[in-house]
């Protein structure tokens, strides 16, 4: 019998604002689509983040027995700057500033997009459909939407007519707005505008003759617009109805509020079942961009080279740091979190380590049975991630309390025990036992701080051939410092 019969999940449903019984629509199969990422640039740490957050949950889903399919799309086309309707097209920008073909681009940062995902050791997607991969099945929708009368075309565009739509459907359902609302906020269509309001959208949009990235339609050479790739490759591949479509909270609107819309308009019934959002990550309180210098890459975190953090934190440790949160709360990096994290970390892989050791007696006075349903009754209340680490500690907890001998466990129990711990440590929440940096993460970073001060006490005493020594000798291990303001850092390469 397959595991979901027994542990009843239920998931937070960003469409009804409520948590519900998880029933997919055919029994023992899941459809599950998560807006991929728009390969123009390295993956962003907060994307890292949503993504992991699907990871967790497509991991959670195939241990209760589901066969999942899991899509997961590359965008590389048609996700214009600032999410606007008139912007550039990000790949084709990058591609003019570089003086790359587009699909270099997109190569580039798709191996990016992969490596980084590998190190945090993610599970690949059933499926990872490409935008361009899918223009014909696009154009297909878009004819269907203007057949039933839901989109118009004006000089070799067609927008969907949100108004139109309005009348017998619910534009603004799943992020809570009203069009009416929409209407009084926004400003007035300017005389260049050839939509009919500022609320239609694009599902196609005329190339004009600098853009490289085109495509024939009936309409003329263009691109698809960015909300409909989403709905062509999730109907394409999870059928006209599935169960859960995920991504970013900022996507709830208007990207997947767009998506109801067309799906909605084409097929006359809403596309997905339970609609799952994950939040943003900050970093130092602050929110995450580029142009203020508020921003880390992945890499840099797993090196050490940056300005932000005290030392480098292996994926390991960052994947559980983002673990620790629950998916739709906000969670803020700092060095503090992660090092508390990193400290975390190896107390639950020393505790994993010393199980085969542990000793065993006749009875058990850990009920482990009643602690390994905590866990999965952490789970079950819509991925509650926090509350299962928390249990895990409690494990590590006993374990140790057994070490000293103060508890006594059972060889069935130790093996229960033991088999329950992997199930979530590593094949729920994704962990590696990273021995390499992490492990011993704690006592290098130790080592090279007592190095740092030998050093320091050497240049206060103008005694230069010894502080030399020991930057130098360390540069020949592969570890620089760098000194700065705030003190000596390091960075391992
Ligand atoms: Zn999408």
């Amino acid at each position: 019998m397959p595991l979901y019969q027994n542990q009843k999940l239920k998931v937070y449903n960003s469409l009804t604002g409520k948590k519900e019984d998880f029933k997919p629509l055919n029994e023992g199969h899941v459809g599950m689509y998560v807006c991929g990422p728009t390969v123009y640039s390295n993956v962003h740490l907060g994307n890292c983040r949503t993504f992991m957050s699907f990871d967790m949950i497509f991991r959670y889903l195939k241990h209760l027995g589901y066969k999942v399919r899991y899509v997961r799309n590359i965008t590389d086309a048609g996700h214009l700057e600032n999410d606007a309707e008139d912007g550039e097209d990000k790949i084709a920008k990058k591609a003019r500033l570089e003086q790359l073909e587009p699909m270099e681009v997109v190569q580039r940062y798709t191996l990016d997009f992969h490596s980084i995902l590998e190190k945090f050791n993610f599970l690949p997607p059933s499926i990872e459909p490409t935008a361009t991969g899918h223009i014909i099945e696009q154009i297909e929708i878009i004819k269907n939407i203007l057949e039933k009368g839901y989109a118009y075309e004006i000089n070799g565009s067609v927008y969907f007519d949100v108004e139109k739509f309005n009348e017998t459907n619910d534009y603004g359902k799943l992020s809570g707005r009203k069009l009416e609302d929409m209407i009084a906020n926004t400003r007035e269509l300017t005389a260049q505008d050839e939509k009919k309001n500022p609320q239609d959208f694009a599902l196609w949009k005329k190339a004009e003759s600098q853009h490289i990235m085109r495509w024939p339609s009936p309409w003329g050479d263009g691109f698809p617009g960015w909300h409909l790739e989403c709905t062509a490759m999730s109907t394409k591949y999870l059928g006209e109805t599935f169960d859960i479509h995920g991504g970013g909270m900022d996507l709830k609107f208007p990207h997947h509020e767009c998506e109801i819309a067309q799906a909605e308009a084409s097929n006359g019934h809403a596309p997905v079942k339970y609609w799952l959002h994950a939040n943003m990550l900050t970093l130092n309180g602050k929110k995450m961009a580029k142009s203020t210098g508020n921003n880390i890459l992945p890499n840099e975190m797993f090196s050490g080279e940056n300005t932000i953090l005290s030392k480098p934190y292996a994926p390991a440790v960052v994947r559980f740091f983002m673990m620790q949160a629950h998916y739709t709360s906000i969670l803020d990096l700092s060095d503090e979190a992660l090092s508390a994290s990193e400290k975390g970390y190896n107390k639950l892989m020393d505790a994993l380590n010393s199980l085969d050791k542990l000793p065993t007696a006749a009875t058990s006075n850990f009920d482990v049975e009643a602690w390994k349903q905590k866990g999965y009754d952490a789970m079950n209340d819509d991925f509650n991630t926090p509350m299962l680490t928390a249990n895990l500690f409690e494990g590590v907890k006993h374990i140790n309390l057994i070490k000293e001998g103060r508890e006594t466990i059972s060889k069935a129990d130790k093996d229960l025990l033991k088999e329950a711990m992997q199930v979530f440590v590593f094949e729920i929440l994704g962990l590696e036992n990273q021995d390499s940096i992490s492990q011993n993460s704690d006592k290098l970073s130790n080592v090279i701080g007592l190095l740092i001060q030998l050093r320091n006490e050497a240049r206060a005493n103008k005694d230069f051939s010894t502080s030399d020594k020991i930057r130098d000798q360390l540069a020949e291990m592969g570890i620089q410092l760098k000194d700065g303001k705030e003190g000596t850092t390091f960075s391992l390469s």
